[in-house]
């Protein structure tokens, strides 16, 4: 590969910061021990934050935005990596402090990366991404609290989402009976279609939480915080678990110790950007096997390369449903 490639670079500017799409060489990348070649990429709320530049996500200057990037190894100076391994980069910082995978060519740490596992595609890696990859992260955090299908339903905040719907599929395909609840309700078909037995309007989740509801969740899966989480957290059954990843609502949580010290429940954090390489690995060769590949490719769309831009101000807007594959021009 020649050592000019195409890339989107963002700029610091007197009023702020600049992104474009230009011609990049070998100089603009960063320091790592393995460099490899870009070939699928995806969408994430950080990405639209970096490329819009409507948040403070980017704090190296000039940066490739992009925080997830799947490609094959063009050199390494890593003894765990040879050229030609296929591999799947994303969180550590990538995309906010060292350049990411909205390039044809990035250099990275070997550490940060994991290998593509066996019967995964680079295209069908990057439709999962960070969303799905974390969705798979809340899943197991919920499993390893010991809850099964028949303790009861599990409730998944946020849908229509990346993360919201690659769980919906994953736990309906574990035998889960998923109640969905998404702010878009014409989205009822898509979610009953990735296998939501119902789908529950998010407004009544949007008011002030009153400490304890009626228990009605074996379990949950939260990507928005605030008001949403609080009244999940007040729904909640005795001894049941949250995994909560978000903050689509709100950073804020307003709720109580009530939940907590009369329910025995339990809110898992979930952080996919520093977890460690082992759960890491463990996580994708889990949703090689758990995840319908079919209603990976339903939940998923096309996104060209050079709409980024735009498409970092849809997925702000609320506009993205499900998730993005973005081809990156060879
Ligand atoms: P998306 O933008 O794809 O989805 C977020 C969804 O949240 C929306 O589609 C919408 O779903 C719902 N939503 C939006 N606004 C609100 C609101 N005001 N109240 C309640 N729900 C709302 O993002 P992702 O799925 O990729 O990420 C979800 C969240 O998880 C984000 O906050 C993201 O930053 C975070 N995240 C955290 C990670 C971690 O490591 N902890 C990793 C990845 C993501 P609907 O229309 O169906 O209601």
């Amino acid at each position: 590969m020649s050592n000019q490639f195409q890339g989107y670079q963002i700029n610091k500017t007197d009023d702020g910061q600049s992104c474009e799409l230009k011609q990049l060489s070998d100089d603009d990348l960063m320091e790592g021990d393995v460099t490899f070649q870009v070939e699928y990429s995806t969408l994430n709320y950080k990405d639209g934050l970096a490329l819009t530049g409507s948040s403070p996500v980017v704090r190296t200057f000039p940066l490739t935005p992009g925080v997830d990037s799947c490609g094959t190894v063009i050199s390494s100076e890593s003894d765990k990596f040879v050229p030609g391994d296929q591999i799947i980069l994303n969180g550590f910082g990538v995309g906010e402090v060292h350049s990411g995978g909205f390039a044809q060519k990035a250099r990275v740490k070997s550490e940060w990366l994991v290998k593509l596992p066996e019967g995964l595609s680079s295209r069908q890696a990057m439709a999962i991404g960070t969303a799905g990859y974390t969705s798979m992260l809340c899943v197991m955090a919920l499993e390893n609290h010991g809850i099964k299908p028949e303790d009861g339903d599990i409730l998944v905040t946020g849908a229509s989402g990346g993360v919201g719907s690659v769980a919906v599929a994953l736990l309906s395909k574990l035998g889960y009976r998923v109640v969905a609840v998404t702010g878009r309700m014409s989205e009822e078909g898509f979610l009953k279609g990735l296998g939501a037995a119902e789908v529950k309007d998010r407004a009544e989740f949007a008011d002030k939480a009153r400490p304890l509801y009626k228990e009605l969740w074996a379990g949950a899966v939260d990507v928005a915080g605030g008001n949403t989480l609080a009244n999940v957290i007040s729904q909640m059954k005795y001894g049941s678990a949250i995994a909560a990843c978000g903050l689509a609502d709100s950073m804020s949580l307003p709720t109580t110790v009530a939940p907590f010290i009369l329910r025995g429940i339990t809110l898992y954090g979930i952080d996919s950007v520093m977890a460690p390489i082992p759960k890491r690995e463990a996580a994708w060769a889990r949703l090689v096997k758990d995840l319908d590949m079919q209603l990976l490719e339903d939940l998923s769309f096309d996104l060209d390369f050079a709409d980024l831009q735009q498409a970092g101000a849809d997925i702000l807007a609320g506009k993205i449903r499900g998730r993005a594959i973005i081809k990156i021009p060879e």
